[in-house]
């Protein structure tokens, strides 16, 4: 049966709203902005291939750009694109001056190396957080964009007031586009940090002694009430396409996990519109370090 989400439940993390009031101050800022140096905030975002999902992540992100007054354009490259082609792009964006931001969207046909094309990303354009060199600064608590997905769990549980200071977080995944930068991140904030993955033993026992639990899995419902403590916050990243059912489906299992938890995010509806507010708001930044008149 489909699950009922009861977006009225105490404990459910509302990340559509939340998303809401942080594009509503994103575009506050686009319009300062544009008033002092009457510049626009833009994202240019690099579509590889035709892999219809990734078409709508990106025409999605498009429409974003526009609610908060700044500005996209897609580059769009074919499906037998060369590894130096994709690279020219990218480093013809890197200076271009009208590009505050930019974006290639996952996955890349097979054929590409992903991440050499996102190593070509400058850091200062870099607002999805993903190039190595990015990670690195991460990693060395230093200043510089911080990856969207993970960047948007903190910034939900913030918003809800959740400690981090001391907690016990557990993160299941270790993918370099969440689950090792979600952990970083909850280290920067002074959890402790455990990370779990497909040869962790005994992952329950893992899972149960978390305060704060991120399930970055892929995996539908991996997650189950019973490896959760109880009053645990639930962070849920996941979401599948399973056969039968209507919607995304979530790393965590529901009804049974938010039977125990403290505070939980639905799929969809909680980390989702987070990592698209955040990467409006990497851009908005990306815009005001480059074309402020005080940088
Ligand atoms: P990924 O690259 O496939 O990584 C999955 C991770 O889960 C790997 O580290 C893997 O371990 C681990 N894992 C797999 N099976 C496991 C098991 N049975 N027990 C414990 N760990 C297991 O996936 P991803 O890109 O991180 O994405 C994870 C989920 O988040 C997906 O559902 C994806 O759609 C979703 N996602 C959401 C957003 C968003 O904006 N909401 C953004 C990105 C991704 P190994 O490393 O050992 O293989």
């Amino acid at each position: 049966m489909e699950r009922q989400l009861d977006d009225n439940a105490q404990n459910v993390m509302d990340g559509r709203s939340v998303s809401r009031v942080i594009l509503a101050e994103v575009r506050e800022r686009a319009e300062r902005l544009k008033a002092a140096t009457a510049g626009t905030p833009h994202l240019a975002a690099v579509l590889i291939g035709d892999d219809p999902a990734s078409a709508t992540y990106v025409a999605m992100k498009e429409k974003t750009c526009r609610r908060v007054g700044m500005r996209s354009t897609v580059h769009r490259l074919p499906a037998n694109t060369s590894q130096a082609e994709a690279e020219d792009l990218i480093r013809r964006l890197n200076a271009d001056d009208d590009t505050d931001g930019i974006l290639v969207q996952h996955p890349v046909p097979r054929h590409l190396d992903e991440q050499a094309i996102l190593d070509c990303v400058s850091v200062q354009k870099d607002v999805d957080g993903l190039s190595t060199l990015t990670m690195g600064l991460l990693a060395a608590g230093r200043p510089g964009f911080r990856a969207c997905t993970p960047l948007g769990i903190i910034e939900l549980l913030d918003r809800y007031h959740v400690t981090f200071e001391g907690a016990e977080a557990v993160v299941v995944g270790r993918s370099n586009i969440l689950g090792k930068p979600m952990a970083l991140l909850l280290l920067e904030r002074h959890a402790t940090v455990t990370i779990c993955h497909s040869r962790t033993r005994a992952l329950a026992d893992m899972t149960r002694r978390a305060d704060i639990l991120v399930a970055a899995v892929g995996r539908p419902e991996l997650i189950t009430g019973a490896m959760v403590k109880p009053g645990a916050v639930v962070i849920d990243a996941g979401y599948n396409k399973v056969p039968g059912r209507a919607s995304d489906v979530g790393d965590v299992e529901f009804a049974s996990a938010a039977a125990v938890a403290g505070l939980i995010t639905p799929v969809p509806g909680g980390v989702g519109p987070m990592t698209i507010a955040m990467l409006m708001q990497n851009t908005c930044t990306a815009a005001e370090q480059r074309r402020s008149p005080a940088s």
